[in-house]
């Protein structure tokens, strides 16, 4: 080849390259490595644009297969270790927070249901399900003929409905006949409190009503823990982004979105529930689903640190101690008079999760919702001191009219 040939050829290869070099800069791609597939650079602090992953520090690169859904990647883990399954727990369990609803309806279900949790060790299942009134004393009459009167104690519910001038009385009133139908607490007071319900006037009414005083007196009074459940989980009350833990629930159930337009902030609403329990020294309260706070259990030790006369239980948010397993025992250990257990949905084959968190020192297994949580539980290994406290002595202690377990 003449010299000449081989300069042209040099000198359009040198072009070509230049021309590639300047396109890369351009679109912010850059051939990287071995398959040479593009990617996009981005600045330190900056997130990789949407449809891409951070192959190298600083560089995104899109997967060259279509992603599946969060809904479809059920990746089967390699991880081979001990597994310790507990289909029954260690010590007899109190259910704080039961939902037993129609099961308390008739002998049949009540006998299906006892046998569920014999399986499971539950030696008791209280019904927070809100109860009063004729519905109560149904429910009370059905345990009471039944053989299982030691197996079942009933919440008694308060009717939230147009408070207002002359509501205290008649809700104490009806309270007072519960009690003497046989309740042997209050709850669930649901998170409608707070959210929903409207005092007799149209406005919001607020949880620390002054109205509502003389009703949570009255519990003191007759000896009578309150169950509350207030607020829903903080992810709730956000926008439903990329960014959100909850993003597949808030997706499925269009129930859970609190936009700032339908609800108070889930901060208000804690604030408001707050100021009622100090109102209140007297009365006993045990603040449903960890008080939301279980993914802050620094916080939510504060709080229990501040409000002496309420505990918290575990009912629905095992996902947030099953993730956080060090902190988790330590957190139940320091405040193991205060926590109780509690399940929320009456599901049989869910509690053996609970057992297995709270029993073993298992790692790296599945929870038993997906939509709740994404993540995998690891096993807190507590002690049988704390363990029995969880399960039935603090229920004992805060319920006077508990069966003997
Ligand atoms: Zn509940």
């Amino acid at each position: 080849m003449p010299a000449r040939r081989l300069l042209q050829l040099l000198a359009v290869s040198v072009i070509l390259t230049a021309v590639f070099l300047v396109q890369s800069l351009a679109d912010g791609t850059s051939a990287q490595g071995r398959g040479g597939r593009g990617g996009t650079s981005i600045q330190p602090g900056q997130e990789c644009p949407a449809g891409t992953t951070e192959t190298r520090p600083g560089t995104c690169q899109a997967p060259e297969f279509p992603p599946p859904s969060i809904v479809d990647y059920r990746p089967h883990s390699t991880l081979v270790t001990a597994a310790h399954p507990v289909p029954k727990a260690k010590f007899p369990v109190v259910d704080f927070h039961g939902h037993p609803q129609g099961r308390l309806n008739s002998a049949d279900s009540l006998a299906t249901m006892v046998a569920a949790l014999d399986a499971l060790n539950v030696r008791v299942m209280i019904s927070a399900d809100n109860l009063s009134g004729t519905r109560l004393e149904q429910a009370m009459t059905t345990v009471k003929a039944s053989p299982y009167a030691n197996r079942v104690a009933i919440f008694a519910g308060i009717g939230f409905n147009a408070v207002g001038p002359g509501w205290a009385e008649k809700a104490i009133a009806q309270l007072e006949a519960d009690v003497k139908a046989g309740a042997v607490g209050v709850g669930e007071i649901s998170k409608s409190l707070g959210i929903g319900a409207r005092r007799g006037d149209g406005t919001r009414l607020h949880i620390d009503d002054p109205d509502l005083d003389p009703i949570w007196d009255a519990c003191a009074r007759l000896n009578l823990t309150v169950f509350i459940h207030t607020a829903d989980p903080q992810e709730f009350f956000e926008p439903i982004d990329m960014h959100n833990e909850r993003w597949l629930e808030l997706s499925l159930f269009a129930d859970r979105r609190y936009p700032p337009e339908r609800a108070p902030r889930f901060e208000e609403l804690l604030a408001e529930r707050d100021r009622m329990i100090k109102k209140h020294p007297k009365t006993r309260f045990v603040i449903a689903h960890l008080n939301w706070l279980g993914n802050d259990l620094q916080r939510l030790s504060k709080w229990l640190d501040d409000n002496p006369n309420a505990s918290t239980e575990v009912g629905a948010v095992l996902y947030d101690l099953g993730r956080q397993p060090r902190a988790a025992h330590d957190f139940l250990v320091k405040y193991q008079d205060r926590v109780l257990f509690g399940k929320d949905a009456f599901e049989p084959n869910e509690y053996p999760y609970y057992w297995r968190v709270f029993e073993t020192k298992d790692e790296y297994f599945d929870y038993y919702r997906d939509y709740h949580a994404f993540w995998k539980l690891y096993g807190l290994d507590l002690p049988d001191d704390v363990l029995k406290k969880l399960y039935y002595q603090n229920a004992v202690r805060l319920v006077p009219g508990l069966p003997k377990i």
